[in-house]
């Protein structure tokens, strides 16, 4: 069986950092890169937040950046999703697609967060025929049409104005009479003509026929139902983080997110440790998570000297 000191699982901001770091420290790491190599800033357009980039850079460039550099120090990335994981003891063994097995001397979690479904039937039902998570992915498809965005934070605010591009119309569902998105989103989204909020509305069903969406029945809080004609149903409601596997092993909170011992990387099992999205349901952002990915190599790196491996 392989075995390596310094094992990554995942391929966003926060991996690719912690890749780049452990590689200078001569860690020889090893990084899976998962379902989504480049991480969920892969599906937006153009990063404008990320320092460096006055004007902004394409999001994909940017993490195709990372990734080489990560690459140029002699990091190890594999295309590969873990699928199992057994934290009890050290080494830590990893299973990567049902097949491979690798064991860990240190173990650097950022495996990132999944956009949230609503969790009903029809919303399923029309799964990639009208409903998406991703506005920058399939809002190519809404040209000129009419489509709704549910959910009142910054992802929200983010893919309706992305939409308000491309559609004809785009509504706004936001389950109370305020949003939770930053100012300037907020401020955007309210002066975007063709963009329209629909205040205290929760979604009862998508509605739809062969061919897909056709609307959407919401359920004001004083108790009216009505039906919005529409052709795609976005959602932007938050994020489930990817820590399904290692639950069972570390500490995570109700919501699923990896929990980290103060300001540091290290998680409840001693040479585990989280980096970005995964255990982070505050600041989310490309920076934090890179940040986040090097605090992880370098806290691995200690540990591997305290314990002389
Ligand atoms: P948030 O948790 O901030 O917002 C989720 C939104 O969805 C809230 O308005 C919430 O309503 C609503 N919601 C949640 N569940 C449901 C439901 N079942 N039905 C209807 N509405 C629901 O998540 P975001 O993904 O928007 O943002 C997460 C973090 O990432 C934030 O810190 C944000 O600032 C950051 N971010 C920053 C961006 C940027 O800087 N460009 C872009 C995107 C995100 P309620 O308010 O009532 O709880």
């Amino acid at each position: 069986m392989e075995k390596v000191r310094t094992l990554i699982l995942g391929g966003g901001p926060a991996g690719y950092t912690a890749a780049i770091y452990a590689a200078r420290s001569n860690m020889s790491p090893v990084l899976y890169e998962g379902l989504q190599p480049g991480g969920q800033l892969t599906t937006t357009t153009v990063v404008e937040n990320f320092p460096g980039f006055p004007g902004g850079i394409d999001a994909n460039t940017l993490m195709e950046n990372m990734r080489e550099q990560a690459k140029s120090f002699g990091a190890d990335i594999r295309t590969g999703t873990a699928t199992a994981a057994d934290l009890s003891k050290r080494p830590f063994r990893i299973t990567v697609d049902g097949n491979i097995e690798i064991e860990a001397d240190t173990l650097i979690i950022a495996t990132g967060a999944a956009a949230k479904y609503l969790g009903l039937e029809s919303e399923k039902k029309y799964m990639g025929a009208g409903v998406s998570a991703c506005a920058t992915c399939d809002g190519f498809f809404y040209r000129k049409k009419t489509v709704a965005v549910v959910g009142g934070g910054d992802t929200a605010c983010e893919e309706a104005l992305y939409l308000s591009g491309l559609a004809k119309k785009v509504y706004m569902i936001v389950r109370r009479d305020v949003f939770r998105a930053s100012k300037i989103m907020q401020e955007r989204v309210l002066s975007t003509p063709n963009i329209e909020v629909l205040w205290n509305c929760n979604t009862k069903e998508v509605l739809g026929d062969a061919l897909g969406v056709t609307g959407v029945r919401l359920l004001r809080k004083d108790g009216t139902e009505f039906d919005v004609a529409i052709d795609g149903f976005f959602l932007g409601i938050g994020h489930e983080p990817g820590s399904a596997l290692f639950a069972p092993y570390l500490e995570v909170d109700g919501q699923g997110f990896i929990v980290r011992d103060g300001y540091s990387s290290r998680t409840s099992v001693p040479g585990v440790f989280a980096a970005g999205d995964v255990a982070d349901k505050v600041y989310k952002q490309a920076i934090t998570a890179a940040a986040s990915g090097c605090m992880a190599a370098r806290d691995a790196e200690n540990f591997l000297i305290e314990k002389g491996l």
